[in-house]
């Protein structure tokens, strides 16, 4: 881990039963998966979230199990730890779990909240670099009123200076701990409270209205609904890439991130792994985003024999950052030699462990020129590539 990294603690540890039967309400369906594995892959595909650490109760090992299982490849999900009696103390045997490899920032996030998105998580991340803590939060727009025992007016209360707190709450790690453990005893409601009663200055961030917290069984209606309106105002858009490199002696390439030996190398200021270059370019295409060189500039001598997973995470993220998910790839190697075929399996699982998909979505072909042009006299190998990309609509 970096170290100035930022962790996000997602805390998954209540009963909620005020949900409904089905069990804890961060473990049951949302279109078709868990409410905590719509939560956790909102963070973990944030690229400003360097891991993720989930508090669970200690009866539910196996609900956790069976929710988060198409994550677990996730390498930046972090194994789970147990919560204790109160939210409070969850969080806090949370943070204390990270004390050892100590993260600069930590955000932290109601499992039951799967609809916080990426603009949000990136402004409390942001407010970070001024503040100790700064918290997800609405202006209230509803006239608010004060009423007795009897549901009677007693009072407006003016609601100008007024919040609705959201998650996720992020603070400095070192500050949020100490002050954790000095209200250890007492029952504070979130974190920023915790943070107010030890005097850190908290800023407040806009949230989104979207960003509900599933508390009620007839919530749960709503959400699906919510979800549905999503999946309605996604766009889908085709990136193409293409790229070429020149062979000179060697003992093997790398084409998508797999090692084949071969007779000669490609040439190149990377490691010069066609295949993936044309991937990365083809995903910049469908996001509009320019093309590898605009990121990773060839006269910087810092990109030097890197690998191209490299070029492939930086396209990976951005496409994260803008809300949006590579739905499908499609690689065609064009070479003479060496032999794609034995390989393509092994290729498909690479892209796909860098871009967190399923190698379902990942294809790579491989096709000859008939000996024909630069490919077809073994000077070279060139590669094309599409990407599909699901992103909001707006
Ligand atoms: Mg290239």
């Amino acid at each position: 881990m970096n170290d100035n990294a930022t962790i996000a603690i997602i805390v998954a540890a209540g009963r909620g039963a005020r949900a409904g039967a089905g069990g804890p309400k961060q473990y049951r369906d949302l279109a078709g998966k868990a409410v905590i594995a719509h939560t956790a892959a909102a963070f973990l595909d944030h690229s400003q979230i360097d891991g993720v650490r989930i508090i669970i109760h200690p009866d539910d090992h196996q609900e956790y199990e069976t929710a988060i299982a198409p994550l677990l490849s996730h390498e930046k999900l972090l194994a789970p730890v147990n919560g204790g009696a109160e939210r409070q103390d969850s969080v806090r045997l949370g943070l204390q779990s990270l004390e050892a490899n100590a993260p600069t920032r930590v955000l932290i996030h109601d499992a039951a909240r799967p609809f916080v998105d990426a603009e949000t998580i990136s402004r409390v991340i942001g407010a970070l670099a001024d503040n100790d803590g700064a918290i997800a939060a609405l202006p209230v727009h509803d006239t608010i009123k004060r009423g007795n025992e009897n549901a009677q007016i007693t009072a407006t209360v003016p609601r100008e200076a007024l919040w609705r707190a959201q998650t996720p709450q992020g603070f400095h790690f070192d500050k949020i701990l100490k002050a954790h453990h000095a209200a250890a005893g007492q029952t504070l409601t979130d974190d920023a409270a915790v943070a107010e009663a030890a005097g850190l200055a908290v800023a407040l961030v806009p949230g989104s209205p979207d960003n509900m917290k599933l508390t009620q069984a007839e919530d749960f209606g709503m959400a699906e609904t919510l979800l549905g309106r999503k999946r309605m105002m996604m766009e889908y858009r085709t990136g193409h890439g293409f790229d070429v490199h020149a062979f000179e002696p060697g003992d093997k390439v790398t084409l998508c991130g797999v090692e084949i030996a071969h007779d000669q190398k490609l040439k190149g200021h990377s490691d010069a792994d066609v295949g993936m270059h044309a991937l990365t370019d083809a995903i910049l295409g469908a996001i509009s985003e320019g093309d590898i060189g605009d990121h990773f500039p060839p006269s910087d001598p810092k990109w030097k024999g890197a690998a191209s997973r490299v070029f492939l995470e930086k396209a990976r993220d951005l496409v994260a950052d803008k809300g949006g998910r590579i739905t499908h790839c499609d690689v065609t190697l064009i070479c003479e030699a060496p032999k794609i075929g034995p390989h393509r399996k092994a290729m498909r699982e690479s892209l796909a462990q860098i871009l967190n998909l399923d190698a379902a979505r990942i294809s790579v072909k491989a096709t000859t020129t008939e000996k024909l042009g630069f490919a077809g006299r073994g000077e070279g190998l060139a590669a094309q590539a599409t990407a599909t990309v699901a992103l909001p609509a707006n």
